[in-house]
């Protein structure tokens, strides 16, 4: 899942020292947004006022995005009002197809929009304002984008219906109707409530989950639901036990969310775990039920920068392999490796790892980084291995492929280090690999 990297100012050195910064190249700070959301849900209208400062700039113009059937009524930019051109030429292709980018004047101070849309920001639903759910969060992009992985400071206010419980991965504090939501950690916007959520808390192996899920479903699927919740929390207490607790900062109790919709969406903005009720109806079958769950938690810990997404992803996948193959049977773990090495020998000679992000595609970013490590932990013990990527982690966004291969040699040797760094680099996938 796309995530932004966390940028540090200045490096920690191997002792906890920090070195003295570089002079004049500290990140500039993040956009802060105060977001005003006046929801009609029976009508499936809404509107907002978003107060941003903080708005990254080319030149004298902000290029934003915002979703294509969103109406702008109003923009002030320090103060004066101006008209934002939409459709401005030169604008490219975004990531969310559905945006569309509008210029407005560089803001030096703030910049003030005032705007409604359609209560289904997607044709698949992962994105609405309806009588029975609201889900927003970037993917109907409901509030200006600049870049799609620019985390963003926000405040948002909006009054939820009697009776609607929700979940935020920012601070939450709820007075009757309304609702104010607050993240310090720079972050992007999430916020899905629903009239029909039942809420439990599932506790297992020492952690305990949220749990919101339809109330109306039939037991079986309920019974699916809190399975799943109890692998999440089993993940959790089993991932701290071997790796110790996520890296400072990191959010507390995981939060599983089944959201009732449809279309085939999925993800996580942790602490909260998204996925879709009609997997609780009927599971992929091409994947162990828990694998999903399990993967998501393990990026409470597995977070490198999106520089080395493929270290992120690659390193959550295998710590759930692990964690399935303890908990399902080492007959369900050797079926998905089966799987993986059956899809990576059908696809031949691809890309490096390494190649770059364009390259990145589910092969390269989950299934052969997970079985490159799976294949260090049949050779030296998984133990060693879990050793080695509490290291990873600790390094937090300094996480590179130099430190990962620094590691590895200091643990395993420097024919271990040559090995991995030669699969990093290979275009066939062999047994040393992992394949
Ligand atoms: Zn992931």
């Amino acid at each position: 899942m796309g995530r932004a990297a966390i940028r540090r100012l200045w490096p920690i050195g191997a002792a906890g020292m920090a070195f003295a910064p570089l002079p004049a190249v500290a990140a500039p700070p993040p956009a802060d947004y105060r977001i005003d959301l006046r929801l009609a849900p029976r009508d499936a209208r809404w509107s907002a006022t978003v107060r941003a400062t903080n708005i990254a700039c080319e030149g004298a113009v902000a290029r934003l995005h915002l979703h294509r059937e969103i109406e702008i009524s109003e923009a002030l930019v320090d103060g004066r009002r101006v008209r934002p051109i939409l459709d401005p030429p030169g604008a490219t292709r975004f990531w969310i197809d559905a945006a569309r980018a509008f210029d407005v004047p560089c803001p030096r101070r703030s910049l003030v929009l005032r705007y409604s849309g359609p209560g289904q920001l997607h044709p698949d639903g992962r994105n609405q304002i309806s009588a029975t759910l609201l889900e927003l969060s970037l993917y109907g992009a409901w509030y200006p984008l600049v870049r799609i992985d620019d985390p963003i400071r926000w405040r948002l206010r909006t009054s939820l219906p009697r009776g609607w419980r929700f979940a935020s991965p920012a601070e939450a504090a709820r007075r009757g109707a309304e609702l104010t939501l607050r993240s310090d950690q720079p972050a992007d916007i999430v916020l899905i409530a629903s009239p029909l959520f039942d809420e439990e808390r599932v506790s297992a192996g020492g952690t305990s989950v949220r749990l919101l899920v339809n109330g109306t479903i039939g037991p079986d699927q309920r019974a699916v639901a809190r399975a799943q919740a109890a692998a999440a929390a089993d993940m959790a207490g089993w991932a701290s036990g071997i790796l110790g607790p996520p890296r400072p900062g990191a959010p507390a109790r995981p939060q599983l969310i089944f959201t009732p919709r449809g279309g085939s969406l999925s993800y996580s903005r942790l602490p909260l775990i998204i996925l879709r009720e009609g997997d609780l109806r009927a599971p992929p079958r091409n994947r162990p039920a828990m694998l999903t769950v399990r993967h998501e938690i393990a990026h409470f810990w597995s977070r490198a920068p999106q520089t080395v997404d493929w270290l992120n992803e690659g390193v959550a996948e295998y710590l759930a392999l692990r964690r399935t193959g303890e908990v399902d049977g080492a007959a369900t773990l050797d079926r998905v490796i089966a799987d993986y090495r059956k899809q990576i020998a059908a696809a031949g000679p691809a890309e490096p790892i390494l190649a770059g992000p364009e390259q990145r595609d589910f092969l390269n970013t989950y299934a052969r980084p997970a079985l490159l490590i799976e294949a260090l932990a049949r050779r030296h013990g998984a133990a060693d291995v879990a050793r080695l990527l509490a290291a990873l982690f600790a390094m937090g966004a300094d996480q590179s492929v130099d430190r990962l291969l620094a590691l590895v040699e200091q643990r395993f040797g420097a024919d271990e280090r040559a090995t991995v760094a030669a699969c990093l680099a290979a275009r066939d996938w062999t047994t040393p690999c992992g394949g």
